[in-house]
């Protein structure tokens, strides 16, 4: 038995389901044990070394371990890392955010995407006094009861339609609609103008595998916001940082009122940042009346982390490199996997996934009809020739900056060479 095996074995009797997260438990045919990083490489505690395309599910933009990140944070670490009082780098990092985002003019850091949201969503109540959310089918937008209805990632993959532990008198609240289809948000949101307080979305849809917003879709989302007096959020939790230093509303053109943002931006360390207009910032406590507070809000050693990653994506490099490496796997996928097994490969600048079997996916009901196990099948080849990918269609494959051309070589061949034993 290796030693991976031997300690998911441990592992399960220790957390629900062996893990700590659901979907590090899907991966075949039971989760790795990761020793070290670096690069575009994991090594196993059993030697093996992976290419890597998850890339902690999105932060990792300059690969792991970036010596500019590390040694940020060690600078860090050895001023102390957790103070409990303001300090500088938060102002140093919330100002490149402004500077990046003209829709922000202020922030609050947090620790997670899950935080960013809860927060933002009770931010447009509070501010708009109004009740209800419009939310788009298959998007995800963190674990909290709010939007834990028709969510994708885990909990499309493990086929929740929810969750359990939501009290209906919360989920009710949230209103969901199918993604690139105006209609039907302009109806929901009309109908319930009187308490509508938001419309969140993700820019590109990204945990229900990859999908782009069809031309015009998010400028009509502004419109029927300022219709309905709702908020416009999006959620650029993926988004941000990876489309671009301004994100999907940037590459899009489309200003929100509120912006989540998370994963790169904290460098590979806990994060989650709300951001938006100043009037609606400042309802945030102390300067105004909705609550929110953090033991470890804009931490030291995140704040260092996030700040030296910014820095390093100024530069124009990593889009470079990371972009034309998704350029390149997507073709192959286009290439070799779509002419044996059908289907629609998606990719936005540096995440992309491959749809097996069906030829558009426009929404999470084009999503869920594409063929599953062909995706998981090709994980697991994938995985047995030294290449990681997520264990579901319902998450993006994501490049970096250490994505270069070796790595590209070789993640083709075992791409090859996988797609020819799944049949
Ligand atoms: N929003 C989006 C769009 C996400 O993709 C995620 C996580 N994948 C979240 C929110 C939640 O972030 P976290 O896992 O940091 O809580």
């Amino acid at each position: 038995m290796d030693r991976s095996l031997e300690l998911f074995q441990i592992a399960k009797n220790l957390f629900p389901g062996g893990v700590n997260s659901p979907i590090r438990a899907a991966v075949k045919p039971y989760p790795f044990y990761v020793k070290k990083a670096s690069g575009a490489t994991l090594v196993t505690v059993d030697g093996v070394e992976l290419i890597d395309y998850v890339l902690g599910y999105g932060p990792l933009i300059l690969g792991h371990m970036h010596p500019k990140v590390l040694e940020a944070v060690e600078e860090q670490l050895n001023r102390g890392w957790l103070y409990g009082t303001p300090h500088e780098l938060e102002i140093e990092l919330a100002k490149k955010i402004v500077s990046h985002y003209p829709s922000i003019d202020m922030v609050r850091f947090v620790n997670s995407g899950t935080e960013a949201t809860m927060t933002a969503i009770r931010l447009a109540r509070g501010f708009t006094k109004k009740n209800k959310i419009i939310k788009f089918d298959g998007c995800y937008h963190g674990a909290h009861d709010s939007v834990l209805v028709k969510a994708g990632s885990a909990v499309s993959h493990f086929g929740v339609p929810g969750s359990a532990g939501v009290p209906e008198e919360v989920s009710k609240l949230t209103l969901v609609v199918p993604f690139n289809d105006v209609e039907a948000v302009e109806k929901v949101a009309k109908e319930n103008q009187d308490d509508l307080a938001a419309i969140i979305v993700e820019p590109v849809m990204g945990n229900a595998g990859v999908i782009p917003p069809k031309e015009g879709f998010l400028k009509e989302l502004r419109r029927i916001a300022d219709e309905t007096g709702a908020l416009l959020i999006f959620d650029e939790v993926i988004t941000g940082y990876r489309l671009g230093l301004g994100g999907a509303q940037a590459k899009f053109g489309v200003v929100p009122d509120l912006t989540t943002l998370g994963k790169i931006v904290g460098g590979g360390f806990p994060v989650g940042v709300v951001g938006g207009k100043r009037e609606i910032m400042e309802y945030l406590t102390p300067s105004g009346p909705v609550f929110n507070a953090g033991t470890f809000n804009a931490h030291p050693v995140t704040m260092a982390a996030g700040l030296a990653t910014i820095n390093e994506l100024e530069r124009g490099y990593v889009y470079e490199v990371a972009n034309s490496a998704a350029e390149k796997v997507a073709k192959a996928l286009e290439q070799e996997a779509v002419a044996k097994f059908g289907g629609v490969v998606h990719r936005v600048a540096s995440m992309f996934q491959w749809f097996p079997g069906v030829e558009e996916v426009n929404n999470y009901a084009d999503a869920l009809k594409a063929n599953k196990e062909i995706s998981l099948r090709l994980h697991e080849e994938l995985l047995k020739r030294g290449v990681f990918i997520a264990p579901s269609l319902f998450e993006a494959w994501f490049t970096s900056a250490a994505h270069g051309e070796d790595v590209v070589n070789k993640t083709l061949e075992a791409l090859s060479e996988a797609l020819k034993v799944i049949s």
